[in-house]
């Protein structure tokens, strides 16, 4: 056994040392936000592996996002001489599909089979539709795909439905022949990746037996987050159902979670898996953790006030060591256009004072709201980096090019096949491809396979599209992943066709990206360099898979990691969602409104409210120094100005913990015009011209600090001084009495002067 001052150990509270070195036995760690329960989780797999009770292939580690998984590898690779790479670390979705290429002839899939994103599924659904005969008027694809989607988040295939009415019968008819839709064309949505491997679990006894027998450890954090099929999936790891009853089989699972922070209730996660849990593993008593090591004291009484709004929870308190830290900071703007120009000029002020850029978050409730504030940080050339959105992969380019790829892969796959078929145009009408769809339905096949059926000039080009797919296929034979997907974009005219367009550059540019995530792709992954695209090679496990059909999978499951540049230090803007299980320095979180947050979708649902308090209460706890709440009166919506008022959350704050800088209209706003874009000096921090024609006045910074004769003071600004005369602003430094500034003078250089006694006032 390791002693507790083992550098593994070290450090450690009383609580998280027992969670860590807990006997192989079912747990439950139940604790608030920043109380270290990823870190307990992290640590338990370093010692069971430092301490010889398991090895790498014993694990099995669930997290809630690829970015978590990629972090806690690093985090082992760090602490352990060990390689820790090929194991078990994933989230559901990434260890499901690892299963199913594992045994995918056992799971009922060819050995292609593709990953089809949320995008690629709500095409799929509306082609069904239209095979169908079913309008959207009568059904809206939207609402079939979302109906399916919570069937099999809850495990159900369609024979498991009770049509109680007609239209669930349709809806039920139709995911029927959406499930052979994506049988025939060997692809599965999310939701199937999961059931699929439930299923082959399930079903296969030996196989279900190898995998308890091997994962002796199962560790899963963000439990509270997880739904019923994700439940079922893990207790089928971890020991048998006999007569309705579960029987455990030796192994430890370890769950962590925090029903205050459950947010996911929308997409089926079910808080009472904890209560089963509970119950099912015969926990005796879920294990504590009580103090908060991320945030200071204003921020955590913030929200500790605010969730105990909540009447549905476990109950639990969290303390801090950390001091009190600043009040939050709350602004009120006139509108989201100055919202964003305020939390810039604010994210400035931070960069300034050193704080790095990837240690400040702008969170927001809906993804909408990233427009105005990427605006902004553009204008101002802060960069930084969008998480979640319109990610690389989802980008229109980006997604013919893998289409192309993916059937080079698999060339069954309809959707792939139907997105680029015409696309460079070939000439290939709409006419054209539905009589081949007609054709394939009645022949039971794959689009690519019923081309010959279709005549005229049509089938003729359809038959030169199939072969000229073949061409890339056999070219691309022996080619390094990247060599391939450049081929790929030239032999499809994918590049020529986006030279030829007036606004392709960016496009074109895309697609190089492309070019470059593979080859990084190959790289990270150990592929080899020399690895042919489409050969097999062997990972840990001994199971193959062909470069290509990574790189794929990890297209469809990636959550936007390539987007910005590799490596350069950006600003972190995201939803609230996407903000779990994260921590910053400084977090804004922007659009405290009633109707936005809590959205006003909220307020009709079964404990919307409540969720969405669950939300903020995720929100504010990602801040570890300071926190900024941001609220603006109105707002573009839909090309329409609405007006709101603030956010109740506002008012579920404690009074004491807040600081309420000065309205936009009031107290330090109308300040005296600074002179932006007259420096004669030529430093970098000159303002952009133009900003939508608004008054630079009405742009800036409320709460600049105020010199000794009540002018606000700016950097960039033209500034008199009674004895030192005319000079322009460099810097200003610290708040308050704090407050100072680095002038230059024309006739005396440049000084520093403390703004409380500095009599400076601005020049026009
Ligand atoms: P969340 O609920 O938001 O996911 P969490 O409970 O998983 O939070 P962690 O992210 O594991 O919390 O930890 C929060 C922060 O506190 C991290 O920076 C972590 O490194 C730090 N931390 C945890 N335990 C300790 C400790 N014993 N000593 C010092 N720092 C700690
Ligand atoms: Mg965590």
């Amino acid at each position: 056994a390791l002693s507790p001052d083992h550098p593994l150990l070290r450090g450690l509270n009383p609580e998280q040392l027992a969670a860590v070195t807990l006997p192989p036995r079912h747990a439950l760690v139940l604790a608030g936000a920043g109380s270290g329960k990823t870190r307990v989780l992290t640590t338990r797999i370093a010692w069971l592996l430092a301490t010889g009770q398991v090895g790498p292939g014993g694990v099995l580690a669930v997290t809630f996002t690829n970015k978590a998984a990629r972090e806690m590898l690093t985090r082992l690779t760090a602490m352990l001489p060990l390689n820790v790479r090929g194991m078990w670390i994933g989230t559901f979705h990434g260890l499901c599909h690892r299963l199913l290429r594992a045994h995918h002839a056992s799971a009922g899939l060819p050995a292609t089979f593709q990953i089809l994103d949320t995008q690629d599924q709500l095409s799929a659904v509306k082609r069904l539709l239209k095979a169908a005969g079913v309008d959207e008027e009568r059904l809206a694809s939207k609402e079939l795909q979302a109906f399916i989607n919570h069937a099999k988040e809850d495990g159900l295939r369609p024979h498991d439905l009770v049509p109680r009415d007609p239209h669930t019968r349709l809806k039920i008819e139709l995911y029927q022949r959406y499930e052979e839709q994506c049988q025939r064309e060997g692809v599965v949505d999310f939701g199937e990746l999961m059931l699929r491997s439930y299923e082959l679990l399930r079903d296969h006894r030996p196989l279900r037996e190898h995998y308890q027998r091997r994962f002796r450890h199962i560790l899963i954090d963000e439990f509270q987050d997880t739904n019923r099929l994700q439940y079922a999936w893990l207790k089928l790891l971890a020991g048998e159902v006999e007569d309705g009853r579960f029987l455990p089989c030796g192994n430890a699972v370890m769950a962590v979670g925090d029903d205050d922070q459950s947010i996911y209730a929308f997409r089926g996660a079910r808080v009472g898996n904890m209560a089963d849990f509970v119950r099912e593993f015969g926990i005796e008593a879920p294990i504590k953790l009580e103090q908060n090591y991320r945030s200071v004291g204003h921020v955590l009484r913030a929200a500790n006030h605010l969730i105990e709004h909540n009447r549905q929870r476990l109950g639990k308190r969290l303390r801090t060591e950390r001091g009190d830290g600043e009040p939050l900071r709350v602004v009120e703007l006139a509108s989201d256009f100055e919202e964003a120009q305020w939390v810039v000029e604010e994210i400035r002020q931070l960069l300034r004072d050193g704080v790095p850029a990837h240690e400040i978050a702008v969170l927001y409730r809906s993804n909408a709201q990233s427009r105005a504030l990427e605006g902004a940080l553009f204008q101002a050339g802060v960069p930084y980096r969008v998480w979640g959105g319109l990610r690389f992969f989802e980008r229109a380019e980006v997604k013919h090019a893998l289409a192309y790829l993916r059937l080079l892969d698999n060339p069954r796959d309809d959707t792939s096949f139907l997105r680029v078929v015409n696309f460079p145009p070939r000439g290939i009408g709409a006419r054209t491809v539905e009589q081949l769809q007609q054709a394939a339905r009645e022949a039971g096949c794959a689009l690519a396979d019923a081309v010959t059926l279709v005549g005229g000039r049509g089938g003729a080009a359809l038959t030169a599209f199939v072969a000229q797919l073949d061409v890339m296929r056999e070219r691309g034979a022996g080619l390094a992943l990247a060599d391939l997907v450049r081929t790929v974009l030239d032999d499809s005219g994918l590049l020529a066709h986006y030279r030829g367009e007036r606004d392709g550059a960016e496009r074109i540019e895309n697609l190089e990206e492309l070019v470059a995530a593979a080859h990084a792709f190959v790289q990270q992954e150990g592929f080899g360099r020399d690895a042919p695209g489409a050969a097999p090679v062997a990972d840990a496990d001994g199971e193959t898979t062909s470069p290509l059909a990574a790189f794929l999978t990890h297209a469809a499951l990636e959550s936007g990691d390539h987007q910005a540049q590799a490596g350069q230090e950006a600003v972190q803007l995201m939803t609230v969602h996407a903000a779990k299980g994260l921590e910053f320095d400084a977090v804004f979180i922007t659009g405290l409104e009633e109707g936005l947050f809590p959205h006003e979708n909220s307020l009709t649902a079964h404990d919307g409210l409540e969720e969405e308090r669950r939300l903020m209460y995720v929100a504010i706890t990602r801040a570890r120094q300071r926190l900024y709440l941001t609220w603006a009166q109105t707002r573009m919506f839909h090309g329409s100005t609405r007006y709101h008022i603030p956010s109740r959350f506002l008012d579920e704050l404690p009074a004491d913990s807040l600081q309420w800088l000065s309205p936009p209209r009031g107290r330090g706003w109308g300040a005296p015009q600074p002179a932006w874009g007259r420096s004669a000096l030529g430093q970098d921090d000159v303002r952009p011209a133009g900003l939508a024609g608004l008054p630079p006045a009405a742009a800036a910074a409320p709460q600049a600090p105020v010199s000794a004769a009540g002018a606000a003071i700016r950097t960039g600004m033209a500034v008199f001084h009674p004895k030192f005369g005319e000079g322009q602003v460099l810097a200003v430094e610290g708040r308050g009495a704090d407050a100072r500034a680095h002038v230059h003078f024309r006739r005396h250089g440049p000084k520093w002067l403390a703004l409380a006694v500095a009599r400076l006032t601005p020049v026009e």
